[in-house]
């Protein structure tokens, strides 16, 4: 008899994006001529950088050839991206990288969801709310909560508002916490914290014997100087920290698939026998054991972006995408509609006007003017009354949409 891990019944079904499509659907089947404006998904839109393109043209020539084709690479990824990634992203910035303690993989969605796997199922989590999914869901698979409340909330998880009440900084956590995510830039509140408000929380993980899951997904969309790029510019984290990142919003690798994760080896945690264990040999040992490499195309491809014309090419889109958020934001703006983020990410985060529930307003854009965004409430309890739009799409498109909200919106 196979029994199933009862945990997977706890989750509720992925409601956000299907319920999004499911309306939009119907509104298109009742006004087949309606030109429907989608600033909801977080996926790019702009092609790979061309230098990503040669770099992986390249490599599939050294594929066709005997003398140079490649198998199965190391599990953590070719040094030549891990140089690189340690050179651009760390070194420049005075932080101290080795080579081992970085990881690549297929994408940061992945290495956000199974690190927890190496930590107790007794841990308590903390987590911003607000947020991506994806800390949450792997938790609850994982038995580390308990049922999902009447409130939105599952038993046992801390949730840490982050609202406009407390300016998007969470407080710390009022009870004990082992493992703590943080997003910054936040998905999809579009906020940062700033290094006052990270070196909180590396003090409280340094003080209270808890680590920082800390995804950077965003990084390269930081503008501001007051907001650190990496929690290791913060004196202390290379004790408490992991960091993710991805080369998904950074240089259009969504598709393509490829991430990192920085486990500096002075990170440990205890066993039940009180003895300390560096978590860098454990996801090791993990990622060894299930991953077996991210296609050396990929890595080429993305070790493109750090080549002195793929930084030009990366920093080209990001400033393409950081112009639709200036758009949207100072258009929704000019409204009269309270507006964050969208400085320092991608994202441009809304309060709906006269408190209308998220969905409600989903449907009162889409039907009065055919744009279709994102309800905060599918990002956790507290994005209720909140409403997510993207700066990934197309330049024409986003601007036509701020047009209509402006036209057609009755506020
Ligand atoms: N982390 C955050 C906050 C995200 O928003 C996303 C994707 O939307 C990811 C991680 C996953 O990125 P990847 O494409 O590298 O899996």
């Amino acid at each position: 008899m196979a029994y199933i891990n009862e945990n997977y019944l706890k989750l509720p079904g992925n409601y956000l994006f299907a319920e999004v499509a499911r309306r939009v659907a119907a509104y298109k089947d009742a006004h087949p001529d309606a030109d429907v404006i989608r600033l909801g998904i977080g996926d790019v839109t702009l092609p790979l950088p061309a230098a990503s393109i040669a770099a992986m043209h390249a490599a599939v020539d050294e594929m066709a050839k005997k003398e140079t084709f490649r198998g199965y690479g190391p599990e953590q990824g070719y040094d030549f991206l891990i140089d690189a990634i340690i050179e651009k992203n760390y070194t420049s910035r005075g932080i101290a990288v080795s080579p081992d303690e970085v990881f690549v993989s297929d994408g940061s969605k992945s290495d956000c969801g199974n690190i927890q796997e190496i930590f107790s199922t007794d841990d308590v989590i903390a987590i911003t709310d607000p947020v991506y999914p994806v800390y949450l869901d792997t938790n609850v698979m994982a038995g580390r909560t308990g049922a999902l409340g009447a409130d939105g909330r599952f038993e046992g998880v801390v949730y840490m508002p982050t609202t406009e009440e407390n300016g998007f900084a969470p407080a710390l956590p009022d009870q004990p916490v082992d493992m703590i995510y943080l997003c910054c830039p936040n998905n999809p509140t579009g906020t940062t914290l700033s290094r006052a408000e990270l070196t909180k929380w590396v003090d409280y993980a340094r003080k209270n014997d808890a680590v920082i899951l800390f995804d950077a997904a965003y990084a390269a969309y930081i503008t501001e100087p007051d907001v650190p790029r990496s929690i290791y510019e913060i004196e202390g984290a290379r004790d408490v920290a992991i960091e993710f990142r991805s080369f998904s919003k950074t240089a259009g690798f969504t598709g393509t698939r490829c991430g990192y994760t920085v486990i500096p080896k002075t990170v440990t945690a205890k066993a039940k026998d009180g003895s300390r264990h560096p978590l860098n040999a454990l996801w090791s040992r993990r990622h060894s054991t299930k991953f077996n490499g991210t296609a050396y195309i990929v890595q080429r491809g993305a070790a493109a972006i750090y080549t002195d014309e793929g930084q030009k090419q990366v920093a080209g889109n990001i400033a393409y995408y950081m112009e639709n958020a200036r758009i949207i934001r100072e258009g929704l703006s000019a409204l009269g509609l309270s507006v964050f983020g969208g400085v320092n990410a991608p994202y441009i985060w809304l309060k709906t006007p006269n408190d209308l529930p998220s969905w409600e307003f989903f449907d009162k854009l889409l039907h009065e003017a055919n744009v279709v965004g994102t309800p905060g409430a599918g990002f956790g309890p507290s994005g209720e009354g909140y409403f997510r739009l993207t700066a990934f799409g197309d330049r024409q498109a986003t601007e036509k949409a701020i047009a209509r909200i402006r036209e057609k919106l009755v506020l």
